[in-house]
Formats: structure tokens, sequence, C-alpha cells
């Protein structure tokens, strides 16, 4: 039997080594403390739980459903885009519910991009971006998100012969993985760049309602004309502690949601009703969940900033995500600081070069661990100050 080459090409998963290492520290009894999951440890808001057990009993959600979605959930998506961020869509041509934004991530690049098309993509970067790229024979042309530039793409960095083969664009705001938030003066710019140069954008927003400090993330549809050029990946994951329910939409340009559609309706069969309907449940219900769950994730920033910077390491305070992005002290790289954290004090933190080439000199500390496992991870991750001689002198 021959693995297609698609699947051959893939990179290999980048955490093996460190997997491998947890898991040998894990059997001889020693405690792994991991900031290196994004998946919210809260719960489901109870309201969302209780909807989906109702509906989970009554046999009408035991069929197959519309590929498209429920009608009722893609009302409930426009009333919330409409109510959210003032944004006006149309339900049956302009939203699209998805088994998981990652789904709809993963086959929109099928439908805007033929053999040898390019994708311009921010590294470092969510990696389903580049990898849906390149198993569509696409090519991902990576455009650095640096510190300098408040981790914003520098649009007018990207060489001519690329703009002319660019037929779709990426973008996450607030940043995954460097918690970075753009305004709506940054989605204008994209707007008027990729109507002057035709190229679709993709607009991946998980984390607008995860924000601190009384700061509201902003849709890229509230950019004028967005809607002209472009579509938003939402989920209702993060937002609603609802990563393993698999529900998520793509809204916004009519082309591209149908092009979405059509595909997807010829490869899965949409969402489990019952979860639809518990969907609707989030977004219609009561939202307060939201700010409750924010300030914990607030409370525990403040935490983890304060412990790195105790450490000697330059980190910014997010003010929206699940993360913060911290350069690694001088003489590491990513994956020898992140080694270095796991062998000295039992602690996993992500290293930066797993978004992204350009991630080199950063590690993702993640705020989804229990506020118990935090204060551990913190306490064990402070300890280490006393390695930096030693660490130094090697
Ligand atoms: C979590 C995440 C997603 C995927 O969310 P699902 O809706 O659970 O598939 C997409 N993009 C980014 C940047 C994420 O961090």
């Amino acid at each position: 039997m021959k693995i297609a080459r698609r699947i051959e090409n893939l990179p290999p998963y980048l955490f093996v080594t460190i997997s491998k290492k947890i898991a040998e520290k894990r059997a001889r009894g020693e405690e792994v403390i991991s900031f290196g999951i994004g998946d919210p440890d809260l719960p489901t808001p109870k309201n969302v739980i209780d909807k989906l057990c109702l509906a989970a009993h009554d046999p009408a959600n035991h069929r197959y459903p519309e590929s498209e979605g429920m009608p009722e959930l893609r009302k409930a998506i426009s009333t919330w885009y409409q109510r959210r961020f003032d944004v006006t869509l149309d339900p049956d041509s302009e939203v699209l519910p998805l088994i998981g934004s990652k789904e709809g991530i993963g086959h929109i690049t099928w439908c805007m991009l033929d053999p040898g098309d390019v994708a311009l993509i921010p590294d470092p970067a969510y990696p389903v971006y580049g990898i849906s790229t390149s198993l569509a024979d696409a090519v991902p042309y990576h455009m650095p998100l640096t510190a300098a530039n408040n981790f914003l793409l520098d649009l007018d960095s990207i060489p001519h012969e690329i703009l002319e083969k660019a037929k779709l664009l990426w973008i996450c705001y607030p940043n995954n993985p460097t918690g970075a938030i753009a305004d709506i003066g940054f989605f204008d710019k994209v707007v008027a760049f990729a109507k002057a140069h035709d190229i679709a954008v993709c607009h991946d927003g998980p984390y607008t309602e995860v924000s601190y400090d009384g700061y509201k993330p902003p849709s890229f549809l509230q950019a004028a004309g967005a809607k002209d050029i472009g579509i938003e990946f939402h989920s209702l994951s993060k937002s609603y502690n609802m990563t393993g329910w698999r529900v998520g939409m793509a809204v916004g340009n009519a082309k591209m949601i149908d092009a979405l559609k059509r595909f997807k309706s010829n490869i899965d069969s949409g969402v489990p009703q019952a979860i639809q309907l518990a969907a609707i449940e989030a977004l219609t219900g009561p939202q307060d969940e939201i700010a409750r769950h924010n300030a914990i994730y607030q409370r525990r920033r403040d935490l983890v900033v304060e412990t790195l910077q105790d450490m000697g390491l330059e980190v910014q305070t997010p003010k929206a995500s699940l993360y913060v992005w911290a350069k690694v002290p001088r003489g590491f790289t990513s994956a020898s600081f992140a080694t270095e954290m796991l062998d000295q004090v039992g602690v996993v933190v992500t290293p930066g070069t797993g978004y992204g080439a350009e991630g080199e000199g950063y590690v993702r500390l993640s705020l989804t661990l229990s506020d118990a496992s935090l204060v551990k991870g913190l306490s064990k991750l402070s300890s280490w100050r006393g390695t930096v001689g030693r660490s130094k002198s090697r």
C-alpha cells in the first residue's frame, strides 16, 4: 500500500520530543504542569448543557442534519453579529455553521486556491492555514509578525511577483499565538490592500469575546467594504468553553460562503442538530458567563505575566486571547528554553517555533489550566531563577 505524497509530506508533529519527555517524567512519578494547551478548562455554561440534554432526547435530532445548518442557527448567528458588532448578515447567504471553525479554515483553501496559487500567511500562526494550503497544492507565503510592528502584518513588504499569484490572505486578531490585537483601522488597510490586488481575505477570530481590562475586540466585518472581499471565522469554542462540541461559523462574503457550502455539502453532513440547538442557546441565552470567565483568565494572565517578568523575561500583557507570548532569555532558543523549563522545573511551555520560523525566540503560555495547577506551575517557574547563573555559564 502506498500513502499519498500529500500525507507523507506533512511536517512531523513539532512537539514529539517534548511529549516524549513529559511521558517519561510522569512515568517516573515526577509532576509536570503544562501551559501548553489552548483549551478552556472551565465548563460550558449550564443553560447550554441543559439545552443539549433536552435536544438529545428528541428523535427529530437523531437524523442527518442539513449541511448548511438549521435556519434557526443561521438566524441566531446573524442576530448575534448584529447585537455584538453592529454587522448585518443575511442568514441565508452570508452565514454558514461549521463543525468547529477549524473545519472551515481547512476547507476554504480548497475553495479559493488552485494548485500553484499563493496564500499569504502570517508567521507565527495557527498551523492550519499553512498546512491546508500545502494540502491543496497551493503555496504558502509566510509574512513575519514582529514585535517592532506590534505583531501586525506589514502588507507593503510583499514582493510584486508574490502579489500577482496571491489569491488568499489570512489574518487573526486577537492573535494566536502572540496575543496581539488589531483595530478597525488595521482592518480598513487590509480591505483596501485586498481590493487593490484582488485577494480574498479570511479573518480567523475565535478570540473576539476573550478580552481583558474592558477591551472589546472588533470584527473584521466592521471595516467598511470587508464583506466585498472576505469572510470571518468565528467559533463557540473559546467564547463558551465549547471546544469539545465542535461548532463554529463562517460569515461574510456570499460568494465565498457559497463556495464553502458547496464544498462541505459534498464531504460532510453538517453539525449534529442537538449541538446546533445548544449553539443557539449559547448565542441567544444569557451572556454573563463570558465576563465571569474573562475575569478568571485576566487574574491568571496577571499572575503569569508577573512571574515571567520576575524571571527576567520580556513580555507584553495581552489585552485579549488565552495566551502570553514571552521572549526567551538571552542565550536560549525557543526549543532550548522549553526544554530547560521541562528538565529543570517540570513545566511545559510551547516553543514559538511550533507556530512558524518567526516564532523563534519566543514561548507561548496558555491560561487554560486550573487555578490550582497555574499557581503550582508558576511557583515551579519562579524556582528556576536559581539556575540562571548555571545556564549562562554552560
Ligand atoms: C482555537 C482556534 C481555532 C479553532 O477553533 P474551533 O472552532 O474549535 O475549531 C481557530 N483558530 C485559532 C487561531 C484558534 O486558536
